[in-house]
């Protein structure tokens, strides 16, 4: 077992405190490693070094440090099987999925490295003659990044990234469920030619890292990705300080079945969307909304379909569900089902904490779906977990009207036939992304991710617009005239 301290200025130091705190797998309690627990004192090291290391690397062409991203991709994709079975033992999703993870974060890296050959301003005419007009992007300084544990390989590059193209220099808080996933990652990027200081990662509880990196004064912008809660606090804090925040939160998505739907497309998307990574992904599918026509023959199918899926052990290929990531989450999950039941939602499957042989070192919930009614705790609050509340509705409109009442709006989905209706759901689901005819998850690392509501303050990752959080805009004017021209005054 390797025994990790903090990653500052390029090397492994012993946190302040000298405590330390442990990584364990979610399906076997096994200890993976063990790592620094950080505080103030080690995220002021940590901004020392990245404010050091800082006008270095800005100055350093932006295509080489694409380059240096790239190669970090290379050295992934040749990793792959390995870095999947770390992400699968650390969050417990599945062997697919913790490969999916990976890939995720490799496909990104290629794309934004090419960022470095673009990070594009714009050019615009003068209205006085020989004067020349221009934008240039340019980094915000030292950024906070902080992230959750669902995606310990795809979320932190989506946020080191574009920080690291743009120039900026970064101290990283992961989640303390994947600090293991977060220091190789570390790992892989000094490895690929990230100089010292340019990244350094401070783990430990949120209170003594994540707080301080905050609250820190010279720490420009901060990039958050977790619960409502939690950036509720991110954003109070930083923007007391005129901080730049981007906060990508929780989710509450909605599946839509219209009447004229593929009732099978719409069976397998909702088992993915619902039960996938064992519902811990913020545009996991938590609300089926069924056409009363095509109600009872959808509940049918989908029963028969979940009752059938294996949950287990998340390294084993034929496992479809793997644990819940830790005795919070499964406490979290476990409350919530009993919620359901004491306001009367009817289970239909599922419910329980799995035990005996296999299950008993682990956080094992069955898939569980429930008739629910529109308006219930279970039908508005974000789980996170693999619960499932199926609601019947009489027509398109209730369907919207349902699918919007909720405080979040990352993902939505509708399953029809019918164009007119594909396309009013793209214009009324408040939600940052919608789907027609496939599940709430799939992000594709090339288009803008991100919700609206309470999920998100605007800020999209992904896609044209990851640079936009970690770039500052300035404006150019060149008077080559050679005599003092003044705009908007007449002479
Ligand atoms: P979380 O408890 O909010 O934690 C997220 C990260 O923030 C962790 O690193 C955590 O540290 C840290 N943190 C918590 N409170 C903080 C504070 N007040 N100040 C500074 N840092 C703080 O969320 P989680 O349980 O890790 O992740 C699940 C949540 O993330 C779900 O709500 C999910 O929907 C959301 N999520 C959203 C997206 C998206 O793109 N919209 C993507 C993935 C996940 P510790 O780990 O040390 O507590």
């Amino acid at each position: 077992m390797k025994e990790y301290g903090l990653y500052i200025d390029g090397r492994w130091v012993p946190s302040a405190s000298g405590r330390s705190f442990a990584t364990t797998s979610p399906a076997t309690g096994e200890v993976l490693a063990t790592f620094g627990e950080g505080g103030r004192e080690d995220v002021e090291k940590a901004f020392k070094a990245a404010s050091k290391a800082r006008m270095k690397w800005r100055s350093f062409p932006a295509p080489k440090r694409g380059q240096i991203l790239l190669n970090a991709a290379s050295i992934m994709a040749r990793r792959k099987e390995e870095l999947g079975a770390l992400v699968t033992r650390e969050m417990g999703k599945v062997i697919a999925e913790g490969k999916g993870d990976v890939q995720e974060a490799i496909d990104f890296l290629e794309y934004i490295a090419g960022e470095g050959r673009r990070l594009l301003g714009e050019t615009t005419p003068s209205e006085l003659p020989r004067k020349f007009c221009m934008t240039v992007r340019q980094p915000v300084g030292v950024v906070g990044l902080i992230t959750p544990w669902n995606f310990p390989f795809a979320v932190p590059c989506w946020k080191l990234g574009p920080a690291l193209v743009s120039g900026n220099t970064v101290v990283y808080k992961p989640a303390s469920l994947t600090p293991l996933c977060a220091a190789t990652l570390a790992e892989i990027l000094e490895e690929a030619g990230l100089p010292p200081g340019v990244l350094n990662l401070v783990t430990g509880p949120a209170g003594r890292v994540g707080v301080p990196i905050v609250e820190h004064p010279g720490i420009k912008a901060i990039s958050f990705t977790g619960s409502v809660a939690s950036g509720k606090d991110v954003y109070t804090r930083a923007s007391a300080m005129l901080k730049r925040v981007a906060l990508e939160m929780g989710g509450k998505n909605p599946q839509i079945v219209m009447d004229d739907a593929d009732l099978s497309l719409a069976v397998e998307g909702v088992l993915f969307g619902a039960f996938g990574t064992a519902g811990q992904r913020c545009t996991a599918t938590s609300r089926l909304i069924l056409h009363e026509e095509i109600y009872d023959e959808t509940l049918e199918r989908l029963l028969s379909r979940t009752r059938s899926l294996k949950v287990g052990d998340p390294l084993d290929p034929e496992t479809d569900v793997g644990p819940v990531s830790s005795p919070d989450q499964e406490t979290k999950i476990l409350r919530y089902i009993q919620t359901g039941k004491e306001e009367g939602a009817k289970l239909l499957t599922g419910g329980k904490k799995l035990i005996g042989d296999a299950y008993d070192k682990g956080f094992f919930i069955e898939p569980t779906i429930f008739e629910a009614r529109h308006g219930m705790k279970i039908t508005k609050e974000e789980i996170f977990g693999p619960v499932l509340s199926v609601i019947k509705v009489q027509d398109y409109e209730e369907a919207v009207q349902v699918a919007n009442d909720v405080e979040y709006g990352l993902s939505s989905s509708i399953y029809t036939r019918d164009l007119n209706l594909a396309f009013r759901a793209i214009d009324e689901l408040e939600a940052g992304v919608t789907y027609i005819n496939a599940p709430t998850i799939g992000a594709e690392v090339h288009l803008p991710f991100g919700g609206v509501k309470n999920t998100g303050n605007g800020a999209k990752e992904a896609g044209s617009t990851a640079i936009e959080e970690f770039t500052e805009i300035k404006t150019v004017f060149i008077d080559y005239s050679g005599r003092l021209q003044k705009a908007q005054i007449v002479e």
